[in-house]
């Protein structure tokens, strides 16, 4: 039998990190974590290393620290430690890493996941952002290294699954035969809740989503319902399909995870329990077929399932990403940085939920669009957009004080 393949985990400390290692850990013949990356969770990040014993660990977010160095030695941990942003750039690019899980959250792992797909790796991308930032450079970055791109986000590899099965290579593309990509949203916490409550919502009611259990800031993205805004972002680049034939549905079991319509009117959707072992079991082992440990469909308990078209009035921000997806440039980037100051002013309780879409709206009017041609430009449209959404944010306080 031929060696485990070699795993990187970028964000291994997260809700997608830590499905992937469950799943690593269920078939060891196959898969071995070689990388693991955390942010500032130091102690969460030695625990990994211990279980799964890769051969390097890094901490982003912390500078060189002898603490930590000599708590992970302590323990028995043998990964080698590194420290700083910049080493998840070389772990993305390691040799002996056949794989990046690229399950950073935010524009943070927009240079790591571009260096992994930059140097040809099986990228299975969970961090949407980096792909609503950079669609264009990003894959032509995986075209020019014949790197292999995989979606975990659940509607994305469904609609990939659905896809024409001709070729085994990850980059499927949408052809004429297809007549629209339906994406399915949950409709998040607030989907039926009285509209004037919602200016009081507080970060915990807003991060209890009904189906899934998810990092904090992509829960609020879900009950604000831009995260089907990034998504249908993200299915145009992933799928090089006219954003026009890209519908969303609302559909609150979170049991059909995306469709296809073809041009003859069949629809072929893809189904399971909401788990996110499911799409990364999927990637993890494509186009062959694992066990994921997510229980079978019980359709005659499910009984119902239901879909809505969404309420644009109630989730503005489903319309903001369209509006910037159609500026094109560096306007998604923008849209997503501002989204994220946005998010994080709410989750540490300084900005009230319904005030998000209201400071993304006045960064897209406000900030100039420019082509999205290097990783620079991104990164620097991202800070430009961070400072007008920060400047933005300090004014509606003011007025509210
Ligand atoms: P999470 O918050 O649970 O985990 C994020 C991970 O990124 C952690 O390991 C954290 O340490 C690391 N991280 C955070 N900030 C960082 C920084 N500045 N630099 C380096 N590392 C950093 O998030 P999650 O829910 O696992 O989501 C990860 C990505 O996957 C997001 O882009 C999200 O949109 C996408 N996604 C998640 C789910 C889900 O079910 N959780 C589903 C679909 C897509
Ligand atoms: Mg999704």
């Amino acid at each position: 039998m031929s060696a485990p393949q070699g795993i990187a985990i970028l964000g291994a400390t997260g809700s997608v990190g830590k499905s992937t290692l469950d799943l690593i850990k269920r078939h060891p013949d196959r898969f071995r974590a070689v990388a693991l990356t955390a942010f500032r969770s130091s102690d969460a990040l030695l625990s990994l290393c211990l279980q799964h014993k890769p051969r390097v660990a890094v901490l982003a977010g912390h500078a060189e620290d002898a603490g930590i160095r000599r708590a992970f030695r302590q323990a028995g941990c043998t990964s080698e430690l590194l420290f700083g942003a910049e080493a998840l750039e070389g772990v993305a690019q390691a040799r002996d890493a056949d794989m990046v899980m690229a399950a950073i959250v935010g524009a943070a792992g927009l240079a790591s996941t571009l260096a992994a797909a930059r140097a040809g790796k099986r990228v299975l991308l969970a961090n949407k952002e980096a792909l609503v930032m950079a669609g264009a450079l990003f894959m032509r970055a995986v075209a020019d290294s014949g790197a292999t791109l995989l979606p975990i986000d659940s509607e994305h590899n469904a609609v990939f699954q659905c896809m024409p099965q001709e070729g085994a290579n990850g980059a499927r593309r949408a052809t004429d035969s297809i007549r629209r990509i339906l994406l399915t949203a949950s409709g998040g916490p607030f989907r039926t809740t009285a509209l004037d409550r919602l200016a009081t919502v507080t970060p915990d009611e807003a991060c209890a989503h009904p189906k899934w259990v998810m990092g904090r800031k992509i829960s609020v993205d879900s009950a604000t319902m831009m995260n089907k805004g990034l998504e249908v972002i993200e299915a145009r680049w992933l799928f090089d399909i006219d954003p026009a034939k890209i519908e969303v549905v609302v559909h609150p079991q979170s049991i059909v995870h995306s469709l296809i319509e073809y041009r003859d009117g069949s629809v072929i959707a893809q189904l399971s329990n909401p788990d996110m072992r499911v799409p990364i079991a999927h990637a993890l082992a494509f186009p062959e077929r694992i066990e994921s440990g997510v229980s079978a469909l019980d359709l005659g308990a499910l009984g119902q399932l239901t879909f809505e078209p969404p309420d644009l009035a109630r989730f503005p921000c489903l319309s903001l990403a369209r509006r910037a997806l159609a500026a094109g440039g560096t306007a998604p980037a923008l849209l997503n940085a501002a989204n994220e100051v946005a998010v994080d002013a709410f989750l540490d309780g300084r900005l009230p939920f319904t005030a998000i879409p209201g400071v993304i709206a006045a960064v897209l009017d406000a900030v100039a669009v420019g082509p999205a041609d290097s990783l620079e430009r991104l990164l620097d449209a991202d800070a430009k957009a961070r400072a007008r959404a920060r400047a933005d944010i300090a004014a509606v306080l003011e007025r509210a004080a």
